[in-house]
């Protein structure tokens, strides 16, 4: 674990793997991101895309999260208001690859 990088902002100094609140997933974190509450930026996009936007995500979640980009701790409305094509596009496909093949055609 010493040396890991952090999931969260990619710095190293891991103090240790936390387990998310956005899902059943565990994340390394450097004792900065685990102090602020942050969560990888994918997983926050992620959940703001799979909530249908984030005035359908849980309250808490959207008042109570953090990520983190180019050096500073953004908000939940600051992730989804900089979601970028690239990322919803990923979105989209992760979603069809996790769908699979539809029932075969007959
Ligand atoms: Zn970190």
């Amino acid at each position: 674990m010493a040396g890991d990088i952090c999931d969260v902002c990619g710095r190293g100094n891991v103090v240790g793997v936390y387990s998310s609140s956005l899902g059943a997933i565990s994340f390394a974190y450097c004792e900065e991101c685990a102090l602020n509450d942050a969560e990888p930026r994918g997983i926050c996009v992620w959940q703001i895309l799979d909530c249908g936007g984030l005035d359908k995500m849980r309250s808490d979640i959207q008042l109570g999260t953090r990520s983190y980009m180019n050096g500073a701790y953004l908000s939940m409305l600051e992730v989804a208001e900089s979601i970028t094509d690239q990322e919803r596009a990923k979105y989209e496909k992760d979603m069809n690859d996790m769908a699979g093949p539809g029932p075969a055609e007959t």
